[in-house]
């Protein structure tokens, strides 16, 4: 099945996407012991349709700079799959974007958002706009020229956005008010926004908690062990890496590194997060170099100081390593170099961090894995639940978010390992997720008809 759907998709443009062919490519390889297991799959084309984006958007945006420069950037917005629900899924800025990497991250979303057992369809969208630099008012302009073409695709009940690389909270706000100026209407399009003005209590930090719930209940339930006193390193240093970091401290690890597109740091008496949030949650987002400066026995590695095929913070010894910062960041010498040094598990928060070969020799070294549409599907839950938020007019308590968003990280886990078993792969998480996943939404495609 897997050659077959792979030789039709090369016949395409969708081919010439080496991410979006990779996450196929894993995605059908789980999904080969199902392609017999029942005959509605050949008859509705399900394998077929499901490699297939619903719509993919793209648009010119024009903004105006500070010193009155015209700029034209590309706008996507990837409609996947909303057999579930309404497309969800984030918005991400950043200058490598491009349709591929988009359409791999709108077919990942679709899985992941399956498993969370809500109501929700797989989308991704963005632009290769730079925000490195720019002014608070140039990133104001540039929202608002985006979502002036945005606006006429999407909607509380068509699809509803949120932020990613390079689209926090901030951004989200602007977008939201440009779309209320030219729309007048107060609904729950965007999710991710300020807590002011309809935002969901613990989105920002919902991802990375998200993580570490689900690492905690895998440690727990696997080897019957526990986060307190693990030795933790943490890729990244945005959104998720953060309150990554800040959950597995309050659960009593102790986090040694993490690292930013530039370098990474080394911190033996464990990280100081209030220095790393200063350094980057500010509007200027400084480079980890400056940590050094209020901790003086920590080390800065630059990443062009260390050899291209391999990256600096995997060679950190650690019980538990969690990829948080962009896709393929974590490839074999990186996981050689884990296994080496004695890590215990592996914990994706990014998308697709790590490389086919990589996530092999983790299975064959029995280390632990958790993949990201398993693990970093907390963002994404704590998103829908803004939405039902804004459809009802409340305010849920933070309390009542945490707790939600723990009990369906539970369950993701309990659903992706029990399938992982049924299918004789016991601890092949990605196996289990993209099985689980995937039979949720091949039942809807079935029951909407063609
Ligand atoms: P942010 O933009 O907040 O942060 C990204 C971080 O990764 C930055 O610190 C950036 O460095 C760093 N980075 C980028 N490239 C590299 C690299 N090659 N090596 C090391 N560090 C790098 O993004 P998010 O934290 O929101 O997203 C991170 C990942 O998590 C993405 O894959 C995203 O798709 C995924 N994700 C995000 C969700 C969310 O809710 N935000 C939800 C689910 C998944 P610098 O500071 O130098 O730019």
């Amino acid at each position: 099945m897997k050659e077959r759907i792979l030789e039709k998709l090369k016949n395409s443009n969708d081919f010439e996407d080496s991410t979006f062919v990779q996450a196929v490519s894993e995605v059908l390889t789980s999904l080969e012991p199902l392609a017999n297991s029942d005959k509605r799959f050949e008859t509705y084309a399900i394998f077929e349709r499901l490699v297939t984006p619903d719509r993919e958007i793209r648009f010119k945006i024009q903004w105006v700079d500070d010193k009155n420069q015209v700029h034209i950037n590309n706008g996507y917005r990837i409609q996947f799959n909303n057999s579930l629900g309404p497309y969800k899924g984030g918005l991400r800025f950043h200058k490598t974007v491009n349709s591929g990497i988009l359409k791999f991250l709108a077919f990942e979303q679709i899985f992941k958002n399956s498993l969370t057992g809500l109501p929700i369809g797989g989308a991704k969208g963005g632009s290769d706009f730079d925000p490195k630099g720019k002014s608070d008012f140039e990133i104001m302009k540039f929202c608002r020229a985006f979502m002036r073409e945005l606006y006429q695709y999407i909607g509380a009940r068509i699809d509803v956005p949120a932020g990613d690389i390079g689209v926090g909270s901030r951004e989200i706000g602007f977008l939201y008010g440009e779309y209320k100026r030219i729309t007048r209407t107060y609904d729950g399009v965007l999710t991710g926004k300020p807590f002011t003005f309809g935002g969901s209590q613990l989105r920002p930090e919902a991802t990375g908690y998200g993580v570490v719930y689900f690492a905690s209940c895998m440690l727990q339930n696997e080897i019957a062990q526990t986060l307190k006193d693990k030795v933790c390193i943490v890729s990244g240093s945005g959104n998720v890496a953060i309150y990554t970091i800040e959950k597995l401290q309050q659960f009593g690890a102790k986090v040694v590194a993490c690292s930013d597109s530039d370098g990474m740091i080394f911190d033996s008496n464990g990280l100081e997060l209030k220095t790393i949030k200063n350094i980057k949650l500010s509007s200027r987002k400084l480079s980890l170099e400056e940590y050094p400066k209020e901790h003086r026995h920590a080390q800065y590695t630059q990443k062009a100081d260390y050899p291209e095929f391999s990256n600096a913070i995997w060679n950190v010894k650690c019980d538990i390593a969690f990829a948080c910062a962009t896709q393929n960041e974590l490839n074999i010498n990186d996981a050689k170099n884990l296994i080496n040094n004695g890590c215990k598990a592996v914990i994706e928060g990014a998308n697709m961090p790590t490389t086919p070969d990589a996530i092999e020799l983790f299975l064959q070294n029995d280390i632990l894995f958790a993949p990201a549409k398993a693990a970093n599907a907390g963002g994404v839950i704590v998103s829908e639940f803004e939405m039902s938020q804004n459809a009802a007019m409340e305010t849920w308590k933070i309390s009542q978010v945490d707790e939600k968003l723990q009990k369906i990280m539970q369950d993701i886990y309990f659903r992706v390992s029990k399938t992982a078993r049924e299918y004789s792969k016991p601890r092949n998480f990605t196996d289990g997720a993209n099985i689980a996943a995937f039979k949720r939404v091949a039942e809807a495609m079935i029951l909407e008809g063609v």
